[in-house]
Formats: structure tokens, C-alpha cells, sequence
């Protein structure tokens, strides 16, 4: 793969990376907090748990995110972690932190 493309990868995943960060700061979760969110407060309301499924789901994101990262960095990203082979730009433009191929994503379903 292109060392370019490579380079828009890391552009992209940089923002996205912001993007999630910015909304969970957004949500009141900082970088010292995020580890265990909301765990402390005792007030359990319906809304609650609707900003913590929020927060769950942006933390995934950002976890998703710094793992392909990761992967640039080691010279692995592109590669399904499932069968190995390359997973097609089309699906990495749409998904940079996609971790399998659409054959072993649909399969997953
Ligand atoms: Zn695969």
C-alpha cells in the first residue's frame, strides 16, 4: 500500500480521534475520568444511563481509533485481524479503524 495513502489514514484517524475526544469532554468525561466514566456517582436515572451508553459507545470508538493507530505505527494496519489478508481501501476510507475485512465482518453477523 502507498505511503500516502498510509499518510491520509493517520489524517483521518487523527480527527476522528479528536472528534470522539471533543464528545466525550463534551459529555463531562475528561482523559483522567474516562477510565472509570461515571462509575462513582450513586444517581441512577433512565437519563443516565442513556449518556453512559453514549460514553460507552464513544469510548469504544477512541479505543477503536488508538488501535489502528497502533497499527500504522507497527506497519499492520490495512490487514484483517481475522484472516490476514488485506482489507480493500474503499471499506478503510469508510472505516479507518476497521479491524477485519467485509468477508469476516459479514461472517461475524
Ligand atoms: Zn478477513
Amino acid at each position: 500500500m502507498a505511503e500516502t495513502t498510509h499518510a491520509d489514514r493517520r489524517a483521518q484517524l487523527t480527527a476522528e480521534r479528536e472528534r470522539v475526544y471533543r464528545e466525550l469532554l463534551a459529555l463531562g468525561v475528561d482523559r483522567s475520568s474516562y477510565d472509570d466514566g461515571f462509575a462513582d456517582s450513586g444517581q441512577v436515572t433512565a437519563e443516565r444511563g442513556e449518556v453512559d451508553a453514549i460514553v460507552g459507545s464513544l469510548r469504544e470508538a477512541l479505543l477503536e481509533v488508538d488501535a489502528a493507530l497502533g497499527k500504522l505505527e507497527a506497519g499492520t494496519y490495512g490487514r484483517c485481524e481475522t484472516c490476514g489478508e488485506d482489507i480493500v481501501d474503499a471499506r478503510l476510507e469508510a472505516m479507518p479503524a476497521a479491524r477485519s475485512c467485509m468477508a469476516c465482518a459479514s461472517k461475524r453477523r
